[in-house]
């Protein structure tokens, strides 16, 4: 090679390998030959990656060109460049702040939508760039300096002055790659000021303390219309957007409100901190809680009328004293309005048979239906209810609380304030004559014993625990020193279930698993052949999170005589799920969810991260055909 640079092709890479090739850091053919290896290797390494693995790059090659010229980069392209942020995020976030109506940062979106941590985006940008962080919040600050602009221009490009040092002054920017705020701070301090880097509460609060010293604080009076308004707002925003809880927060500087949507919390809205105490106020008046109690924990209950939405909202507060105020959750407890369909649930065709008909078709004996907290074990019981409920049958139920209203079921809400306890409750339960008895939740030895001795008394009873998987549920029993054979002689089955994401239909597109993934799913590509993967890109419709709505994994354990004489016999839990597995059609979590990901209903990610993987699972055409789908 007698290396004319004019030959070579424009580099293909990103910005910063331009650049390197531009400095003469790296040789075009270099360059040329790392790209050849990165397109060979298929992983997820960056070019950058390659170059320093070959040896044509130090870290401090790389370090002082960045810091030379990192006016010239954008922060996205270069997050993507240093693999720290994905492509796919930064175009969806670029789309995000195309809709936004305030100019928003492309920090704050990758921040929002949790594509990087905040902390993790300083991090990157002080080591790789050699911003030194700033400590704002341990500093006594320069008044005459803060002075030489408008507070204003700070919050506008989010930078703050330090102190001169030698002549120099030392900024604090939350984005030093921000040319417009670079531009504006060097007009201010001098075109050889020392960038630092800070996160963007402490620039703010660092502004506000500077106003608060100047004396021209900006604090927003709200009076109580406002404060309604805001509080009515939030409730049908959380309506509309299908959320299941608003968290109302009070931070240092500034009262915080995110909704939690399909399980994942998300920033909604940010108030200034002086209006919490109204807005507490408020919510304790409307949810009968003592208003006057300011430093102890509370509940209540709401029951919003809302116009926009034209029914009802129920809800359940809690109050909690932090630090810095009192944190409100309010959980929506029927933001949905009809009970699901128990075809409805999620469970796939001969699953669903099975259960049926050696479940809820059986006249006594006890359904427990188990999972962690938040894996939709509530809507699967009112779906085995609404399936039980006719005109033949008397249910009778003790909650906590109620969360649908059933035509026809005497439902009890457990209420512990006026001593209308579990205990109370299901003393009283067995003699209103029922053929069916639905129990919240077993959450100690008595509940677990009051449900035993129903169904040995010839009653049917649903009741949901909090175990990891359907075996876990035998063994916590057995742990429980209910005996073995009071176990074995009443459970009739035992559903497992967790809630995961469904993937996007709007904008799915093809996923090819990587290799590592295959290999913790326990599968070659070819052993999988045929499935369709999907991933969402991130659209609208989805706020570009991939992911719209949820739908419920399943492991179903019915209890026939082999699994009955296992559990009789104390046998271990390996060997109670062997027996599942071989004779009564138990498919596992991770199987059922292994199923749902090949079909592209739900992500490899979300299986691989949040089911449990005892077993090796079985090959995908055969848990196909045992599951019907
Ligand atoms: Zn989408």
């Amino acid at each position: 090679m007698n290396g004319t640079p004019k030959a070579a092709p424009p580099a293909a890479g990103g910005e910063i390998v331009t650049l390197l090739v531009q400095e003469g850091i790296i040789s075009p053919e270099q360059l040329r030959y790392a790209q050849r290896v990165h397109d060979k290797v298929q992983s997820s390494k960056t070019l950058i990656d390659v170059l320093q693995e070959l040896e044509y790059l130090t870290r401090e090659g790389l370090t002082n060109t960045l810091r030379k010229k990192s006016v010239n980069i954008r922060i996205g392209d270069f997050l993507v460049e240093l693999g720290y942020l994905r492509k796919s995020d930064l175009v969806a976030a670029l789309a995000l702040q195309k809709e936004s109506t305030e100019r928003k940062m492309l920090g704050d979106i990758f921040i929002e939508n949790g594509f990087i941590e905040e902390r993790r985006l300083t991090e990157v940008l002080s080591f790789q760039l050699g911003f030194p962080v700033a400590e704002l919040e341990f500093r006594k600050q320069d008044r005459k300096l803060f002075a030489k602009a408008p507070f204003q221009a700070y919050r506008d490009g989010l930078f703050v002055p330090m102190e001169i040092v030698e002549g120099v002054t030392m900024v604090a920017f939350v984005n030093p790659l921000d040319q417009a705020a670079r531009q504006a701070a060097e007009r201010l301090f001098g075109a050889d000021l020392q960038p630092a880097i800070a996160s963007k509460k402490s620039v703010l609060s660092a502004i506000v303390s500077a106003e608060n010293s100047a004396g021209s604080s900006t604090a927003v009076a709200a009076d109580e219309g406002t404060v309604v308004g805001i509080i009515n707002k939030l409730f049908d925003d959380a309506i509309s957007q299908g959320a299941s809880d608003i968290h109302i927060e009070p931070l240092k500087d500034r009262l915080r409100v995110r909704f939690r949507h399909d399980g994942v919390m998300m920033l909604h809205q940010e108030f200034p901190i002086d209006i919490a105490p109204q807005l507490s106020s408020r919510i304790k008046v409307i949810a009968q809680a003592d208003i006057a109690e300011k430093r102890r924990h509370q509940d209540g209950r709401i029951l919003f009328e809302s116009r926009a939405h034209g029914f009802n909202l129920d809800m359940r507060v809690s109050f909690f004293i932090t630090i810095f105020g009192e944190k409100i959750v309010l959980r929506l407890l029927n933001k949905k309005t009809t009970i699901p369909d128990v075809s409805q649930i999620g469970m796939a065709p001969r699953m669903l048979d099975q259960f049926v008909s050696d479940a809820l078709d059986t006249p006594s004996g006890v359904m427990i239906i188990t999972g962690p907290t938040g894996s939709g074990k509530t809507s699967t019981l009112y779906g085995c209810l609404g399936y039980l409920n006719n005109i033949n049958t008397c249910i009778v139920t003790a909650e906590d609380p109620v969360e649908f209203v059933i035509e026809g079921v005497a439902q009890c809400s457990i209420n512990t304030k006026i001593g209308l306890t579990f205990e109370e409750t299901l003393r009283h339960i067995v003699r209103q004559d029922p053929d069916i008895i639905i129990l919240g939740e077993i959450r100690d030895t008595f509940t677990a014993e009051t449900a035993i001795e129903a169904a040995l008394t010839g009653h049917k009873v649903l009741t949901t625990f909090h175990t990891e998987d359907s075996i876990g549920a035998l063994l916590r029993l057995r742990n429980m020193q209910i005996e073995p054979f009071l176990i074995s002689s009443t459970i009739t089955c035992v559903v497992a279930q967790r809630l995961l994401r469904r993937v996007c239909n709007d904008c799915a597109q093809t996923y090819v698993p990587t290799p590592s993934e295959y290999g913790k799913l326990g599968f070659s590509a070819k052993d999988l052949a045929g499935s369709q993967f999907r991933e969402g890109r991130g659209c609208k419709q989805c706020r570009f999170t991939g992911y719209r709505g949820r739908t419920a994994i399943f492991e179903l354990l019915v209890m026939n005589e082999a699994v009955k004489e296992a559990v009789m016999l104390n046998k271990s839990a390996s060997e109670i799920r062997k027996l599942g597995i071989d004779t009564a059609s138990m498919v596992t979590l991770f199987e059922d969810g292994l199923v749902k990901a090949a079909s592209g209903l739900v992500s490899v990610q979300e299986v691989l991260r949040d089911l449990p993987r005892i077993n090796l699972p079985r090959p995908l055409t055969e848990l196909k055909r045992i599951l019907g789908s």
